[in-house]
């Protein structure tokens, strides 16, 4: 079934867990996806973007969902303008994630505020970033340079009413130079002064330990989309298929993406965690009165 963001984010911050946040970039990827979660009972997170073909993906991550009994939701990632929001609103995404992290601690409010009203207006979820997760390849200056203050997390929350927050505590996106350092001890202190759902950006090549030890830390929703293109790039790679095979292309990214999502799942602690969800009816503004 197709969800709220926030449905799946709360229930997992109650429970102790995360949900990996996968992407949405075809076919062949969502379906295997979807099949991975179904089949270890998962709830599920879907990245998508604005691009050409994203309203085609949208389209099918929620008629696929339709066809399961888990949640599932998909989240327009890193939305940096006003009109990025509205438009992954209107093209069906359940959730936005409204990145204002290089802006200073009043323009973000301001921004996410406004559009954290318009999308409850409508039932969608919204995501915001305090301090800024940077670039693997820069990783000596980003992975130090704008951790997230833990006071300014709780003020952020109450200010904002988001549904959740993605922190900057050691990790980067893209594939790291250098080792990647959590910040353990400034995620506990976000967590204990904000109680609410926590993202991880960067999750892929952080080490499954990392990963796993930040899913009990809430830390709820963990974005992994280098990983995915790695191990479907190997699995190509292995499988060397000639000229005359090239048609179990398909079914190689399949296998490989249907195994990194279950591992994925594993790693966050969301297996067996899928519950039935309602979608809540789209909020109504009341009855229309006309007067002249
Ligand atoms: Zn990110």
């Amino acid at each position: 079934m197709f969800v709220p963001m926030k449905e799946i984010v709360d229930q997992a911050y109650a429970g102790g867990y995360a949900v990996p946040a996968l992407p949405s970039q075809n076919e062949v990827q969502i379906r295997a996806t979807i099949e991975a979660a179904a089949a270890t009972n998962s709830p599920l997170i879907f990245l998508t973007g604005n691009r050409g073909d994203a309203m085609f993906n949208h389209y099918m991550v929620k008629r696929f969902a339709e066809e399961v009994n888990i949640p599932v939701a998909l989240c327009l990632d890193h939305s940096p303008t006003f009109e990025d929001c509205v438009m992954g609103i209107k093209t069906g995404c359940s959730a936005i994630m409204a990145d204002r992290s290089i802006k200073s601690f009043e323009e973000n409010v301001k921004d996410v505020s406004l559009l954290a009203k318009m999308a409850h207006a409508v039932n969608v979820s919204i995501e915001a970033e305090l301090g800024h997760v940077g670039q693997g390849d820069n990783y000596a200056v980003d992975g130090v340079s704008s951790l997230t203050d833990p006071q300014e997390a709780k003020r952020f929350f109450e200010l904002t009413d988001v549904d959740c927050l993605a922190v900057a505590v050691g990790t980067a996106h893209g594939v790291y130079v250098g080792t990647p350092h959590i910040d353990f001890e400034r995620l506990r202190e976000i967590n204990a002064a904000c109680g609410k759902p926590l993202v991880l950006h960067g999750g892929s090549g952080s080490g499954d330990h990392n990963i796993s030890k930040a899913c009990t830390m809430g830390i709820t929703k963990v974005n992994i989309v280098t990983d995915v293109m790695i191990a479907t790039n190997q699995a190509i790679i292995k499988a060397a298929l000639p000229d005359t095979d090239a048609k179990f292309f398909y079914k190689v990214v399949h296998d490989a993406t249907y195994n990194f999502a279950k591992h994925a799942f594993e790693l966050t602690g969301c297996i067996g965690k899928a519950v039935a969800c309602q979608q809540k009816e789209i909020a109504s503004g009341g009855d229309l009165v006309y007067k002249e």
